[in-house]
């Protein structure tokens, strides 16, 4: 027998993932998307189930790192001058966030979260035959100065404290890995528990196309308005039409905000836009996934093509790409594959979710029991998405959740 009715708004790998916890825990499940599954973030991004990132993006170094990088217009870090202004409350809550003590919460809350993101994607890759989907190839992360070389070690010691494997390679051992790589980069590590899938968008196709097996609805439209009620929540289109939803779930990444708003919860929700290309024919060989912290990019092999990319700008929802960003990108890139090419190569612009405090917000409305938020996991929104809907589906049913939500609550902020 049914447990009843959920409606989750947000067809992106977080919404299909809860609707996935809701239908095998025994609840009928309408998905509504204004375009369909893998519509935003979820289709493009670099494919890592990176469970063994612990640390915040807000941390005491970041600013030392951060003024370099804003210095060039196409450098891994920018704000359009459009949306500076706008992204001014954030940037200080940003800041705020970076001190030691507010580090240290956010590690942990990162740690409880990503331990149990592997697990919970370990099942939902078992149960919706997607397992093949999925590889443990680790990550190299490279470093072509000794003083970023040097930073990075603090990081990886932080990892180990909390039981990641994180081993430092010289430069002859990283290019026996990866033959392919110019004698620029110094050293580097290998993080051999990091996982990848071969391409987001397919997998969140077949996330999709095996939730329909399992009697979950999709349906599409845009959800203009929300109007809550002791019953649940009316949910007003933007053709004008209407649906009840007993329960719902709003899972709609970086445009959650003006949704929550309209509950009565102010989250700090804005958008990292992050570029990259995939290329079908790359001309050079990338065994596993290559990250270049210090130029704010990554080298991601797809079942797809090769992507590359990366890089944060500030610049809202609404302003056109920069292409150029990209450009940048490729061009840097060939300093560490001289081979790289990039005909055929596809463009593309995402909005990661970000909220300062680098977590996301898993909780119920602060005012309304019957509608719950599943939003906000900026970089980390494909590792994060199958232990979202567990925790969700945990609320929804009263259970004690699989981690402790606190850190994630609406009402934190
Ligand atoms: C360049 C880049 C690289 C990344 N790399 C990684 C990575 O390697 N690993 C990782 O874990 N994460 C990565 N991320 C982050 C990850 O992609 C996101 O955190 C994640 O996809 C967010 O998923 P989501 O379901 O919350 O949002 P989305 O995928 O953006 O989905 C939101 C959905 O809501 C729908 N929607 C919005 N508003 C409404 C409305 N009013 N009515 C109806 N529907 C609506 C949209 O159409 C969309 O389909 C990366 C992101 C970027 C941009």
């Amino acid at each position: 027998m049914s447990k009843g009715h959920v409606h989750v708004i947000g067809a992106g790998v977080v919404g299909l993932a809860t609707a996935a916890s809701l239908v095998q825990r025994g609840y009928d499940v309408t998905i509504l998307d204004r375009e369909g599954p893998a519509a935003g973030a979820s289709q493009g991004n670099a494919a890592a189930i990176a469970w063994t990132d612990v640390a915040p993006m807000a941390t005491p170094g970041l600013w030392k790192q951060a003024i370099k990088w804003l210095a060039d217009p196409l450098g891994p870090l920018s704000v359009r001058p459009a949306y500076a202004l706008k992204i001014l409350p954030w940037m200080l809550r940003f800041l705020a966030a970076s001190s030691p003590d507010r580090v240290a919460r956010s590690t942990q809350a990162l740690v409880e979260l990503n331990g149990a993101a592997l697990p919970a994607w370990e099942a939902l890759w078992r149960v919706s035959g997607t397992h093949n989907q999925v590889r443990r190839d680790g990550c190299l992360e490279l470093f072509d100065t000794a003083a970023s070389l040097e930073d990075a070690r603090g990081g990886w010691a932080e990892q180990r404290r909390h039981g990641i494997e994180v081993e430092e390679l010289g430069a002859e051992q990283i290019r026996d890995l990866e033959p392919d790589l110019s004698d620029r980069v110094i050293g580097g590590a290998l993080v051999p528990g990091w996982m990848q899938v071969d391409e987001p968008k397919h997998l969140c196709l077949s996330l999709a196309d095996w939730l329909k097996t399992q009697g979950v609805t999709f349906a599409t439209g845009e959800v203009a308005r929300l109007l809550p009620s002791e019953a649940g929540c009316g949910l007003v289109l933007k053709d004008g039409s209407t649906i009840d939803a007993e329960r719902l779930v709003i899972a709609c990444g970086a445009w959650s905000k003006t949704l929550a708003g309209q509950l009565g919860d102010r989250i700090p929700l804005d958008t990292e836009r992050g570029y990259n290309i995939t290329v079908p024919e790359p001309g050079i060989s990338v065994k596993r996934m290559i990250m270049l912290p210090g130029h704010g990019f990554v080298m991601s092999p797809l079942s797809t093509g090769l992507r590359v990319g990366g890089a944060v700008e500030f610049g809202g929802l609404n302003l056109p790409p920069n292409w150029k960003r990209v450009d940048a990108m490729i061009a840097k890139a060939r300093r560490f594959y001289p081979g790289l090419k990039e005909e055929g190569g596809k463009r593309w612009m995402g909005y990661r979710p970000s909220i300062p405090d680098s977590l996301p917000v898993i909780s119920p409305a602060s005012r309304h029991e019957r509608i719950f938020y599943a939003f906000g996991h900026a970089h980390h929104g494909l590792t994060q998405s199958a232990v979202t809907g567990e925790l969700v589906a945990d609320m929804i049913e009263g259970m004690r959740p699989v981690v402790d939500p606190v850190p994630y609550r609406a009402d934190r902020f």
